[in-house]
């Protein structure tokens, strides 16, 4: 039997918990400069560390994250919750907190972005550590209940560390050495961090052809095309088809419909992906919009939402493919200058 187990059922474990001696309010990351500053209520800070939390959101998404509006509730999603794309999170039964199995990282900073706490940072070889240690006793042993869903809202500044550090310059190398199933999570689950709840196809389902399906907080659907590869040429098109069944099959109106494009870099300007996007509005009124990888990083690791799918935002044409500025306009939040690999928010010459 495997000694790893599934947070959420480590009983045992219950006098590990550990709870903050105040209310935590704030956390600081100082832009992944130093291990990241909780602040209490009563006024202490210090460093962030783990609490042992019993809904682990830094390894599972709760349910309720990943469900759809009703006209959207037929399609078939990947159930999975695991956060971690690459399986590289876990939770041995001996040990009070997560580990993070290096060689399995790939430094997407999705863990780390989604402890409440501060307890995980990103170290500048890009790969997650979790402190397990409490230098700064801001913490003591937390009575023997359990809190199943705790409002957790403590306010984040700063940022998981520098965008354009040289451990992500090679994420679309690390991509391109996943899965269909591990790229697919990575995608759903930067998707929904970004505030874009959605559900991925399952690897393998033949009767969807869709990539997948999702709703943002001002309720508008959107259709979601996965392209990580090259081939990015096809993704507009399949985009067509999906608006298509979409109004067919769920008896959704065409104008409630967002077409989205998930790709790793943006074609060169020449690309005739942009030609097709081009077409696509101007003879039949649908904006297609195109998210990148490292578009999603960038507005995780900076702790933004996206709220909407506002006017241009991920919009790309013939005469403008930089994503960067549009997304500095609408989402909310702090977004660096900076990409984190070439391609990500600006084309390459
Ligand atoms: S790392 Fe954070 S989210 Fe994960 S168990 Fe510890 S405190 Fe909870
Ligand atoms: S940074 Fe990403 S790949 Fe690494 S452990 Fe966290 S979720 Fe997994």
């Amino acid at each position: 039997m495997s000694d790893v187990i599934s947070h959420t059922r480590a009983f045992d474990r219950l006098h590990n918990l550990r709870a903050f001696t105040s209310e935590p309010v704030t956390v600081d990351y100082q832009d992944g400069q130093k291990r990241p500053t909780v602040h209490l209520r009563d006024g202490k800070h210090g460093a962030g560390s783990c609490l042992g939390c019993y809904n682990s959101p830094c390894m599972k998404l709760h349910s309720s994250e990943l469900v759809m509006p009703k006209e959207l509730d037929a399609f078939p999603g990947d159930p999975n919750l695991d956060v971690c794309p690459t399986d590289a999170i876990s939770w041995k039964e001996d040990l009070s907190s997560p580990t993070v199995t290096v060689d399995k990282c790939i430094g997407c900073g999705l863990c780390a972005a989604r402890c409440p706490y501060g307890a995980i940072s990103l170290l500048s070889s890009g790969v997650a550590i979790v402190h397990d240690n409490d230098p700064d006793s801001l913490t003591t042993a937390a009575k023997d209940t359990i809190e199943e869903d705790p409002q957790v809202c403590t306010a984040r500044r700063g940022a998981l560390g520098k965008i354009e550090t040289p451990s992500l310059f090679h994420f679309p190398a690390s991509i391109s050495k996943l899965d269909d199933r591990a790229s697919s999570l990575l995608v759903r689950n930067l998707l929904t961090q970004v505030g874009i709840s959605c559900r991925i196809r399952r690897k393998g389902d033949t009767n969807m052809r869709i990539d997948g399906v999702g709703t943002l907080d001002d309720r508008r659907i959107a259709v979601i095309e996965i392209e990580l590869s090259k081939a990015v040429l096809e993704s507009p098109r399949a985009l067509l088809e999906d608006v298509a069944v979409l109004h067919v099959r769920y008896k959704i109106n065409v104008s409630q419909i967002d077409p989205v494009s998930v790709i790793l870099s943006l074609p060169n300007t020449r690309s005739e992906y942009y030609q097709v996007i081009d077409d696509v509005y101007k003879i039949l009124g649908v904006r297609c919009r195109t998210i990148t990888v490292g578009a999603l990083l960038s507005i995780v690791w900076h702790f933004c939402r996206v709220k909407s799918f506002e006017h241009d935002l991920f919009v790309t044409s013939s005469n403008g493919t930089d994503l960067r500025t549009r997304m500095r306009k609408y989402i909310s939040g702090k977004l660096s200058q900076s990409e984190p690999y070439q391609g990500s928010l600006f084309t390459v010459k």
